[in-house]
């Protein structure tokens, strides 16, 4: 189950799931509680997407307090729609990766996203986390297994020891899809609704959290759609090019 936060005029969700573990905090973003306009109303925290940098550092700012952090402890990817995962020792921007893991303290590993699906492992017993930004594309190039890999065989993981959250992202109700592109899905993670197709990509996710031994009861979905709430969540589809981007941070302490 996701709580919502509120602080002030921000509201951020957590994941109870994650909450229920020690030596980590995490929080996802929605719109709220920032300074940006327009379009990026206003907790904008993607550079590159048309809001002015000054803005987007302050909305950085303001959220990572929530999880006691700062700019200084920040480590992001360029993301590419990739399945590569990136080992993170320091703060940071990173090369074309989609996925960030740490053993380490005070490392804010940070995923932005305005529809992908934010997903966040950790495990309690070894201290590790990763973030991973898994849109469809990187679903299909198996993100979500390499990310599970990299934490039992690099970082000592048991798949049952291991805690996943999924964040707000764009969900069937909203995902439609050609028919070139759901054919290259399970036929169970498609929806056909008055000719139209409708892509289910969370549940294509857990399927594949669930084969590499994730218990499904180690799973904390939000159940929220990024496209169907405007007032909470900025979304690529419903809004086009000028859209901002929220980010799903977690750090060890
Ligand atoms: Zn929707």
């Amino acid at each position: 189950m996701f709580n919502a936060l509120n602080v002030d005029n921000l509201t951020i969700f957590r994941s109870s799931l994650i909450d229920s573990c020690d030596h980590i905090d995490h929080a996802f973003s929605t719109r709220s509680g920032g300074v940006s306009s327009g379009p990026y109303y206003s907790l904008n925290l993607g550079l590159n997407v048309g809001d002015c940098d000054e803005n987007v550092f302050k909305n950085r700012n303001i959220f990572l307090k929530t999880i006691n952090a700062s700019l200084q402890d920040l480590a992001c990817g360029v993301q590419v729609h990739s399945s590569m995962i990136q080992k993170v020792e320091k703060p940071g921007l990173f090369k074309s990766t989609d996925g960030l893991i740490t053993n380490q303290k005070n490392i804010v590993l940070a995923i932005k996203t305005a529809d992908c699906v934010p997903v966040l492992m950790y495990n309690p017993v070894h201290h590790t986390i990763a973030t991973v930004h898994a849109g469809w594309r990187s679903v299909k190039q198996d993100i979500i297994s390499n990310s599970v890999n990299l934490m039992t065989t690099e970082f000592g993981a048991k798949p049952e020891e291991i805690y996943c959250a999924i964040g707000p992202s764009i969900r069937s109700c909203c995902y439609e899809v050609q028919r070139d592109m759901a054919n290259q899905f399970p036929a169970d993670s498609i929806i056909s609704r008055n000719d139209r197709l409708f892509l289910n990509l969370v549940r294509v996710i857990r399927t594949q959290l669930r084969a590499r031994g994730i218990l499904p009861n180690h799973i904390d979905d939000s159940e929220m759609c990024t496209c169907c709430h405007d007032e909470l969540f900025f979304s690529y589809r419903r809004d086009g090019t000028q859209s901002g981007r929220m980010m799903m941070a977690a750090v060890l302490h």
